[in-house]
């Protein structure tokens, strides 16, 4: 008899009741880590720079929690006077559809530059505002969303493109800026070394010995061996006029480190939301820079991930939450002592919690699955028995039947009356296409 344990699953549908899934579908540019390549404040009344930051939280029932950091181009602490006195460091909180904005006083007689990171508990919006102001009187207005860090960054550009840089490192890094004309011939090439956490600004026009004097075409920016990330934001000057350019930093690969938190935070609120008996409160997130391929829990309530793992699945922002969300369910047992939803198997007890908690996130529920099959693939142990991946006390099961008690718990899940609702909510959204037969179909239409 195949799959046994499906039947004794405990599907515990009252812990899907108190949370709503919608509120978890954030904006595509919201994000727990982000990051400002450039701000500018004071300078003398010919040439007055304010910046302002701001922020909105998309979720109706969660606070957001933020720290924003403000670092100068040496990399060191900037206290900026962000209304509330000369800080490096600004904690705030913006209200569930809540915004915040943190403008600058423009308190230094010379411009001062460097850039700023901001770190939130739950994926919010942020924007940089960027305001010109001569003798006192507005002149321009620039705006740039946050963005990640990237390996590779290519924008629209002409001599007097402006180009920001900055190193998320505690270890210097170099990045390379190779130009290419109207036709995509390069046409120069500059290195740029920073420091740990320094940022540069600059015209490509202070560099007339590397870029030529009518230089129009586009740059690459590219960080040498070995490959890191940097920040990066361009801004197009033409004849005195400035606009925004669009983020160029590729979306993958990218930045593994931001993409693991992200994940982690969303999974840790709608765990949390979902069971606030359990106090998840104290969990800890290691992500270990290793060759193996593996992601576990551990007693003290730490889950550990691996960089080889967030680079096999982090293309799949629902498969690497799924691998998170796993691990927080073990936690959860830890916590509790109790298995919730299966109580012969924690890895299926694991894979139960960790897909609700996936779903309550706003992630797709069936990329356990995905994540599952890379791991099969990876390691060549595409045969039933074999797979030992991240299994505590030797459960015994394997990659399939993990995937197939998932669909089991999917199928029970949406089917009960209490989980209905939100199961549509999602599928309507995400799967409207979906045959009806399966978890996650739209209902027959009634005749
Ligand atoms: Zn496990």
């Amino acid at each position: 008899m195949p799959h046994y344990w499906i039947t004794r699953t405990i599907i515990v549908v009252s812990l899907l009741l108190p949370f709503r899934i919608l509120a978890q579908l954030e904006p595509d540019s919201a994000q727990v880590n982000l990051y400002f390549p450039q701000l500018a404040d004071g300078g003398n009344p010919a040439q007055t720079w304010q910046t302002s930051f701001v922020f909105t939280n998309s979720s109706t029932t969660l606070p957001a929690l933020c720290l924003l950091s403000t670092f100068n181009d040496s990399g060191g602490p900037l206290a900026l006077d962000l209304g509330t006195g000369l800080q490096s460091r600004q904690s705030f909180t913006i209200p569930p559809l809540g915004r915040k904005t943190l403008r600058s006083l423009m308190a230094s007689r010379s411009t001062v530059t460097g850039w700023a990171y901001a770190a939130c508990n739950i994926p919010v919006q942020g924007t940089v505002l960027f305001r010109q102001i001569t003798n006192g009187v507005p002149q321009v207005e620039i705006s740039a969303p946050a963005s990640l860090p990237s390996p590779i960054y290519r924008s629209a550009a002409n001599r007097s493109l402006g180009v920001a840089l900055v190193n998320v490192y505690s270890v210097p890094i170099t990045i390379n800026l190779q130009a290419f004309d109207t036709d995509g011939n390069q046409v120069g090439s500059r290195d740029f070394t920073l420091c740990a956490l320094c940022h540069t600004s600059f015209n490509l026009s202070s560099f007339s010995d590397s870029f030529p004097r009518d230089f129009e075409g586009t740059v690459v920016l590219r960080s040498s061996e070995p490959p890191a990330v940097f920040s990066a934001w361009t801004l197009n000057a033409e004849r005195g006029l400035l606009s925004s350019l669009p983020s160029g930093g590729v979306s993958w690969p990218g930045g593994h480190i931001d993409k693991i938190w992200q994940a982690y935070r969303k999974i840790l609120a709608a765990a949390s939301q979902i069971n606030p008996t359990v106090d998840l409160s104290s969990t800890r997130l290691d992500i270990q820079s290793s060759p193996v391929i593996n992601a576990w829990a551990t007693r003290d309530g730490t889950i550990h991930i691996t960089l080889a793992l967030a680079e096999l699945i982090a293309d799949s922002p629902s498969e690497l939450a799924s691998v998170i969300a796993h691990e927080l369910g073990h936690i959860a047992w830890f916590k509790t002592g109790q298995l919730l939803y299966n109580p012969a198997n924690p890895e299926l007890d694991a894979d139960a919690a960790g897909m609700i908690s996936s779903l309550a996130a706003g992630y797709d529920p069936y990329a356990s699955a995905g994540a599952m099959g890379k791991l099969m693939m990876i390691t060549n142990r595409t045969d039933l028995f074999s797979q030992a991946f991240d299994n505590l006390n030797d459960p015994h099961t394997s990659f399939s039947n993990r995937m197939g008690a998932l669909f089991a718990t999917l199928q029970q899940a949406c089917s009960s009356p209490a989980a209905q609702s939100i199961c549509a909510q999602y599928r309507n959204l995400v799967h409207p296409s979906f045959p009806p037969s399966i978890p996650l179909a739209l209902p027959k239409p009634n005749n």
